[in-house]
C-alpha cells in the first residue's frame, strides 16, 4: 500500500520527544514512583487563589477563549512595568521556543546553544530545518564568551541562553549577561530563557530593556508558580519582535483556564513568597542529604540541585537507576563534561525523607565510583 510521504524536513527527524516523562516510565515498569524529584516541578502547588480562578473559568469553557490573552497581558505588563504589546503569551516556554525558531531561524541557518542545555530548543531548531551548534559548558556554567564568539563565527540566526541554567543550576550575574548581549551581533536573536528567574538571587536578571529588537526574555508559570500542567508562559521583547508572533502563533492555544489561572497567580505575591521560601529550604535539605552521602552538591539558583557524584557518567547513571529501582524519580545531565552528575528537584518533606533513606542504599548497590576521566 502507498501512503502520503512525509515533508522533507520531517522525513529526516527521529521519532522522539525531548523528554521521557515519569508517567511513561511508570507505565513501562508498572510501578508508580514514590517520590517525583526529576522534572523541576513545584511540589508546593499552584496558589489556592489561582486554583479557585481556574475552577470558576470552567463555567465559560463552552466559549472560545480570548485569542489575545488581553487581561493576562495587561496584568503582566503592569507587573513588569512595560507595555502589553511587548508581551506575547504562549503554550509555555516550550511552545514559544518553537515559534521563535520558526520565525527567526530559516531552514539551513544556525542556532547556537550550550552542549547539554535545555533540549527542547534543539528539538524545535532541528524540526524547522536549522542546524544546531553546541558550545561546551565551562566549570558547570554556560560559556558566555565562547557562545558569543561562536555566534560571530557561524553568523547564527539564534543564540540560546538559560539564566539560571538547567541542568546545572548555575547562573551568571546580570552584568555578565548584559555584556554577552552587547557582544552578540544585532542581527542574531538572543533567546534568554528565564524559566527559573523567580528563584535566582538578586542581581541575576538584567533589568528589562524592551528597546533591543534582538532580545527575547522567556518566563513561565510552570516552575515557581506551580502550574506546569497548565502550559502557560510568555515572552517579553521589543514591540516589533513580539508582533512577529502574530504571524505564526496558535491563536486559541492559550486556553481560558490557563489565562484565568495565570492572571490570579501573578497577583498572588504571598503564595509566590511562600513557595520561594519552601524551595530554598528543600534545596538545602537536598544538599545536606548529598553531603551526608559523600557527594558534592553544586550551588543552585533554581528549584533543583545538581550533584557531582565523584565518578564518571556510567556511575551517575547507575545511581539514577538504583534510585529508580526504589521508585525515586530523578534525572541527570547527559552531555560529556556534565554527565557525572545527577539532578534532584525539590520535593515535599515526605519525598525528601524517602530520598534520604533511599540514597545510601543506592550508593551501596552501585559501589565506589571509578575516578572521573
Ligand atoms: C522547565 C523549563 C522550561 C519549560 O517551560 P514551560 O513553560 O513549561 O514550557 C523552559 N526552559 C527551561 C530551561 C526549563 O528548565
Amino acid at each position: 500500500m502507498s501512503r502520503p510521504s512525509l515533508a522533507p524536513i520531517a522525513a529526516n527527524l527521529p521519532q522522539t520527544v525531548p523528554f521521557v516523562g515519569p508517567e511513561t516510565i511508570e507505565r513501562r515498569t508498572g510501578q508508580p514512583f514514590r517520590a517525583r524529584l526529576g522534572a523541576n516541578e513545584s511540589p508546593f502547588g499552584a496558589a489556592p487563589s489561582a486554583q479557585a480562578a481556574m475552577a470558576l473559568a470552567l463555567k465559560t469553557i463552552w466559549k472560545y477563549g480570548d485569542a489575545e490573552s488581553h487581561y493576562l497581558r495587561l496584568a503582566l505588563a503592569r507587573h513588569h512595568q512595560i507595555e502589553s504589546d511587548e508581551i506575547v503569551v504562549g503554550e509555555g516556554i516550550d511552545g514559544l521556543l518553537g515559534l521563535a525558531v520558526r520565525l527567526y531561524a530559516a531552514p539551513g541557518t544556525t542556532v547556537v546553544t550550550s552542549q547539554g542545555a535545555y533540549p527542547t530548543l534543539n528539538y524545535h531548531a532541528v524540526g524547522f530545518g536549522a542546524r544546531v551548534v553546541a558550545v561546551p559548558y565551562r566549570d558547570n556554567h554556560e560559556d558566555l564568551a565562547t557562545l558569543a564568539s561562536t555566534v560571530q563565527r557561524e553568523k547564527a540566526a539564534i543564540v540560546y541562553l538559560a539564566n539560571p541554567d538547567n541542568p546545572m543550576g548555575s547562573w551568571h550575574s546580570a552584568a555578565a549577561v548584559e555584556q554577552f548581549v552587547d557582544a552578540v551581533p544585532q542581527t542574531t536573536l538572543i533567546l534568554l530563557d528565564e524559566a527559573y528567574g523567580e528563584f535566582a538571587p538578586k542581581g541575576t536578571l538584567p533589568p528589562l530593556d524592551t528597546r533591543r529588537p534582538n532580545v527575547l526574555r522567556l518566563r513561565t508559570f510552570s516552575k515557581a508558580y506551580g502550574m506546569a500542567g497548565l502550559r502557560c508562559g510568555y515572552a517579553i521583547g521589543e514591540r516589533q519582535t513580539i508582533g512577529a508572533f502574530e504571524r505564526v502563533r496558535n491563536h486559541f492555544g492559550v486556553n481560558t483556564i490557563a489565562q484565568a489561572g495565570a492572571l490570579a497567580a501573578i497577583a498572588d505575591t504571598g503564595h509566590l513568597a511562600q513557595v520561594l521560601a519552601l524551595t530554598a529550604a528543600a534545596r538545602s535539605r537536598i544538599a545536606d542529604i548529598a553531603l551526608a552521602n559523600g557527594l558534592s552538591p553544586l550551588p543552585s539558583a533554581t528549584n533543583f540541585v545538581t550533584i557531582d557524584c565523584g565518578g564518571d557518567a556510567h556511575h551517575a547513571g547507575s545511581l539514577l537507576a538504583a534510585l529508580a529501582a526504589q521508585r525515586i524519580f530523578i534525572r541527570k545531565p547527559m552531555a560529556p563534561g556534565l554527565d557525572h552528575c545527577i539532578r534532584i528537584s525539590v520535593g515535599t518533606t515526605a519525598e525528601l525523607d524517602l530520598l534520604a533513606s533511599a540514597l545510601p542504599l543506592a550508593i551501596t548497590a552501585v559501589g565506589q565510583p571509578p575516578r572521573a576521566g
